[in-house]
């Protein structure tokens, strides 16, 4: 029996509930995603069963964990088409993944006045780092483009991607503007010119189908608990060569071969860069997301989100006062849409919504160089997921529609 999109949102119990005296509607999944009953029956078997430190024991629990624990790097291999389970690292979230590809790649292969291409669009975990790397070693950090309606300006990307380019970082998906890139045609231009290209699937792996080979990356990162998993584990993947000439950054345990007074040597990868106890039951959950996902199916997922943006994005545009940041055409949009509303400060916006027991994001989304180039200080932004529905689509209008009558006849 096929199951409905509907049905599922029965798996996730947090949805049951009452903010503020209505009934909850979370539309801030590009924040975080919640959890459904699989992940987190599969967190209480693990930890009811077989918890134990993974590769150390021979003892029966210890091989239980060690063998769910790789076994999770095949899950992530198949759902992302890596050629290989070896090319998964785990690490704490994209975060980690990104900082790790700058520090040991980025350290020991770009000199200095060599250059380093991101994008305007860039959440500040792909964006940091590449400037803490430029400035460590003298190279030049710069960025391409967005056009007018808020999309990757390619002719920049054209301008900005040279001989000189060592590597050119950029975001799958947008977590302000809502737009996918393409991926390929960078990743294309990169490897003409030679440079490495790593992209950041923070928004993108939850929505669609990723496959690392067909966009042409060279590394990929990814959090877990944007796709339903645990907090705190996330997914750095790199092609074998380029993770066997990586150095590994953080020493100790697990990652050793071999330890002498004045010398060690290493694992291979991805076991070289896993220094320390890691997150064990995060992987767990990682995997039981992943196949939880799989079940439904990433089409299945992005089709009905495209749904829902066909009705949110016009619905939003038509109130008098709202500006959407990103394309207004909803083939081209993601769930992810930032907005304003009059001169009402964003952080107004999401307190009055969160009245009405709808939760979204105000801020600057991580994204400073963003709202610097947009021209706004903040937005407010809506996010959604598999489980959200019309009725929450509509829900978010309404309220919307409440909170500038609010203020329109307030003292604002
Ligand atoms: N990149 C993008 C595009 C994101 O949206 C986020 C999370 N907001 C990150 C990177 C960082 O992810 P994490 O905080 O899970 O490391």
């Amino acid at each position: 029996m096929v199951k409905k999109m509907s049905e599922y949102r029965a798996d996730f119990p947090i949805l049951n509930q009452q903010v503020n005296d209505e009934p909850l509607v979370y539309l801030d999944n590009a924040a975080t995603a919640q959890k459904p009953k699989a992940v987190v029956e599969a967190l209480e078997h693990y930890y009811y069963h077989d918890n134990a430190n993974v590769h150390r024991g021979v003892h029966t629990l210890a091989e239980r964990a060690t063998e769910q624990f790789e076994a999770v790097r095949g899950k992530v291999a198949r759902f992302i088409n890596a050629p290989s389970s070896q090319e998964i690292v785990y690490t704490k979230g994209t975060t980690e993944a990104l900082n790790w590809v700058a520090a040991s790649y980025g350290a020991t292969n770009v000199k200095a006045g060599d250059e380093i291409v991101i994008s305007y669009m860039e959440h500040h975990s792909n964006l940091v780092p590449w400037q803490q790397l430029a400035q460590k070693v003298g190279a030049v950090l710069k960025y391409i483009d967005i056009t007018a309606e808020g999309e990757l300006d390619l002719a920049s990307a054209q301008q900005q991607i040279t001989d000189k380019t060592a590597i050119v970082a950029l975001t799958q998906a947008s977590n302000v503007l809502g737009v996918i890139n393409p991926i390929e045609k960078v990743a294309a231009l990169a490897h003409q010119h030679g440079a490495v290209m790593v992209v950041d699937g923070a928004q993108s792996t939850p929505h669609i189908k990723v496959d690392v080979q067909q966009i042409g990356a060279d590394f990929y990162a990814f959090s877990g608990h944007k796709l339903m998993a645990p907090t705190g584990i996330g997914v750095l993947w790199g092609k074998s060569e380029l993770l066997a000439e990586m150095p590994p950054l953080e020493f100790g345990g697990e990652m050793i071969d071999w330890v002498q007074l004045q010398k060690t040597t290493f694992k291979a990868a991805p076991w070289k860069f896993e220094g320390g106890t890691q997150n064990i039951a995060g992987v767990i959950g990682l995997g039981a997301a992943i196949d939880y996902l799989s079940a439904i199916g990433m089409e299945k997922i992005a089709a009905h989100e495209q749904q829902l943006v066909k009705y949110l994005l016009p619905a939003l545009l038509e109130i008098p006062g709202v500006t959407v940041y990103g394309p207004h055409d909803p083939a081209k949009h993601t769930g992810v849409i930032s907005f304003n509303l009059d001169k009402l400060h964003p952080h107004d916006v999401a307190t009055a919504l969160d009245m009405e027991g709808v939760a979204v994001r105000a801020g600057h989304h991580c994204a400073q160089p963003l709202m610097e180039r947009l021209n706004v200080a903040a937005t407010a932004r809506a996010s959604l997921y598999l489980y959200n529905n019309l009725e929450d689509a509509q829900r978010l209008v309404t309220s919307l529609k409440a909170t500038k009558e609010f203020f329109n006849h307030g003292t604002v």
